[in-house]
């Protein structure tokens, strides 16, 4: 049987894949429409993303049902299609690595509001539209569920419990962090701090710490991050930062670094004990590919095979 991804992580590190959303725009989707939607309308080309992830020797690969809970999918009047989209979702991700054995994780991103009495949502909708969407999840087989750019521990219970409802076999919770203005720390915009989002994890059963995307948290600031999870947890650390920092080019969002710039910190990542690495924002299977090449490095000098990206076109 498939070992579980929070007991694979401990033997040696795995690779994340890079982006979905700056992806789909590649591939056509206009801003603002449902790129969930596209699991069931162009699931060749949700499956053509991940495939290049996965072909670039990526082993982990993040389901594309980021805002596919019920309350980001009635933005686009797709409620009702929730359990659907995320089922499809999950068979795609699989999908995408063929016959090799592979992690999918099903992905749960923010619902896209506050929560009352700051926002229009109550917890009790929050919690059962993440329960909904957890549930497609896992019953459409993903092998871990990831409550990702998560910025309030509220709101980070509320889908880590989800995922328990859910009976998720391994449960990620990912927090969205932002250097300050002054660039001494970072902290995610609702000022939680990465001790505080790793004890509170913990204590509230998560598998895995992660963090992902945010501004300003390139690949030095992923390592400080790391670090500071590992001097308050025990847990398994994930991190996945984004190509840079987003600029505004002739009206499009553009995230400049390369996939040299990025794998220079990769290393000193790894020996710090990131136990998954990926990409998140503006990435593309190149970055993936350089992760690949730097992440073999490392495997064998620590007497592991090397992966290689050995599904080649
Ligand atoms: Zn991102």
């Amino acid at each position: 049987m498939k070992r579980l991804l929070q007991d694979a992580i401990l033997e040696r590190p795995l690779l994340c894949d890079g982006a979905m959303g700056t992806q789909l725009m590649l591939a056509g989707l206009e801003q603002g429409n449902c790129g969930e939607e596209w699991n069931v309308t162009h699931p060749e080309r949700v499956l053509a993303i991940q495939r290049r992830y996965t072909q670039a020797g990526a082993e982990c690969i993040i389901t594309n049902t980021f805002g596919g809970s019920r309350i980001m999918l009635n933005r686009h009047s797709n409620g009702d299609r929730a359990v659907e989209f995320n089922k499809a979702g999950v068979a795609i991700a699989r999908q995408s690595f063929g016959d090799r054995e592979g992690y999918v994780l099903g992905d749960i991103g923010p619902f896209g509001g506050l929560l009352a009495p700051f926002g229009e949502f109550t917890e009790a909708q929050v919690q059962s539209a993440f329960e909904e969407q957890a549930g497609a999840l896992v019953d459409g087989g993903a092998d871990a569920i990831i409550v990702e750019t998560q910025t309030s521990l509220e709101e980070l219970l509320i889908g880590i419990n989800a995922a328990k409802t859910a009976g998720a076999k391994c449960i990620i919770g990912s927090m969205a962090y932002d250097v300050t203005l002054d660039g001494s720390t970072f902290r995610t915009m609702m000022g939680v701090e990465p001790e505080k989002a790793a004890s509170f994890m913990e204590a509230h059963g998560a598998n895995i710490v992660a963090l992902n995307c945010g501004t300003g948290m390139d690949m030095e600031r992923a390592l400080a991050a790391v670090k500071r999870y590992k001097s308050t947890t025990s847990l398994p650390v994930m991190v996945q930062p984004n190509a840079g920092k987003p600029k505004l080019v002739n009206m499009k969002v553009v995230y400049d670094e390369t996939p040299e710039q990025m794998v220079r910190g990769l290393m000193p990542l790894l020996a710090a004990g990131a136990n998954i690495v990926g990409t998140c924002c503006g990435s593309t299977h190149e970055h993936t590919r350089a992760f690949r090449i730097v992440m073999d490095e490392f495997l064998e000098t620590r007497g592991f095979e090397a992966v290689g990206a050995q599904y080649e076109g």
